[in-house]
């Protein structure tokens, strides 16, 4: 059987273990059904103080088996303090699969333990899975997105970093009998250069929250102008929605680059998506196309975003969406 799939699960700022851990473990237990249910792991360098309240996080999310180290240095991160430890543990629990959220923690770590193993690293996946010799298949995009690759790690542990949001977390909580083991290393003689001052947040012009959006209207290069951004921000208004936007109408100066969708803008999972006058490249569609539903307005019919759209409206969007605001207004 193989030897299990650890997960790194980062502790926020605000003492929560990071979403993504949890997006991770489901497609860990799809992954594991394929290598004969092996145990799902985590490893959390933790300060002492939360590991407790960790646990029962742990066991609802499924979590076979979870490594950790409390110790006081773990209350901010800093690399030269954790990626040591995390090098050391990882060495030991010695996994067939090592998965890491491409958050900038994960960023900063992973490169660093993967080195450590000299072992391969395939970063931003946007699909996992395993293939018919059982190993890892990490698929992402390449040549600047043109293509989409599946790359497979001649070493081990095979390791691989997802974006949060990639993936869906577990519907269901599966409670299981989870073992916790606690790495008693004596890392005394560690001591960070790095002293953190403070953490000053970064003030955009736009507040978005586009990561947890149920609705989110999207608007592209079709949308031309300020003006077609104001009807985006009113169809959103209008259900509760949020804007977002491709990187061609960020570069146009038509939205802020935090609403960017796509892959070098956000990955997000809203219920509704809404894409207007956008063509649908692979640099955008990988950023959206776990939404629940996505509707697409084009006026060109062969726009490749009607391939996954749910629903389609060929026609100027400056023609559709003032209808669809009027009907919806009507409705409600
Ligand atoms: C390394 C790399 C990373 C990238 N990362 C991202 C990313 O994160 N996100 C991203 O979005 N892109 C990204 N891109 C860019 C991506 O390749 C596309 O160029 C971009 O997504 C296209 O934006 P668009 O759909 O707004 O514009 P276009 O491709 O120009 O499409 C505009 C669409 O609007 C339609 N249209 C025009 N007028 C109207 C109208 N009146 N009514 C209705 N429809 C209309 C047209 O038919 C057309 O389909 C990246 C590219 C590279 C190389």
């Amino acid at each position: 059987m193989s030897k299990g799939i650890l997960i790194y699960s980062e502790v926020t700022r605000e003492n929560y273990l990071h979403t993504v851990t949890f997006e991770l473990a489901n497609k860990a237990r799809e992954l594991a059904q394929k290598l004969s249910d092996c145990p799902i792991m985590a490893l959390v360098l933790v300060k002492p103080d939360l590991i407790d309240e960790f646990k029962e996080v742990f066991r609802v999310n499924g979590f076979d088996k979870v490594f950790y180290v409390a110790d006081e240095r773990f209350r901010t991160y800093t690399t030269d303090i954790f990626a040591p430890v995390a090098i050391k543990c990882v060495r030991d629990i010695d996994p067939e699969i090592m998965l890491i959220g491409a958050t900038n923690q994960g960023r900063d770590l992973a490169p660093r333990i993967s080195s450590a193993l000299h072992t391969g690293l395939t970063a931003d996946c946007t699909g996992l899975d395993i293939n018919e010799s059982g190993k890892l298949a990490a698929t992402r995009p390449t040549f600047g997105g043109q293509l989409m690759a599946t790359i497979l790690s001649k070493k081990f542990p095979q390791m691989a970093t997802v974006r949060p949001k990639v993936f869906k977390p577990m519907k269901e909580f599966v409670n299981v009998d989870t073992n916790f083991v606690r790495m008693g290393y004596d890392f005394c003689g560690y001591k960070s250069k790095i002293e953190v001052l403070e953490f000053t947040k970064k003030i955009t012009s736009e507040i978005n929250n586009l990561d947890c959006a149920e609705v989110i209207v999207a608007g592209g290069r079709g949308m031309q102008s300020a003006e077609g951004f104001k009807l985006l921000k009113e169809l959103a208004d209008t259900l509760g929605g949020v804007v977002g936007a491709s990187r061609l109408a960020v570069e146009m100066g038509l939205a802020d680059k935090n609403c960017q969708v796509g892959q070098t803008g956000k990955t997000v999972i809203p219920k509704l998506y809404i894409a207007c006058g956008i063509s649908g490249a692979l640099q955008h569609t990988v950023g959206m196309n776990n939404a629940e539903r996505v509707i697409a307005i084009n006026k060109d019919r062969n726009a490749p975003i009607f391939e996954i759209a749910d629903y389609g409206m060929v026609g100027d969007a400056f023609e559709i969406i003032p209808k669809l605001i009027q009907s919806i207004k009507q409705h409600t």
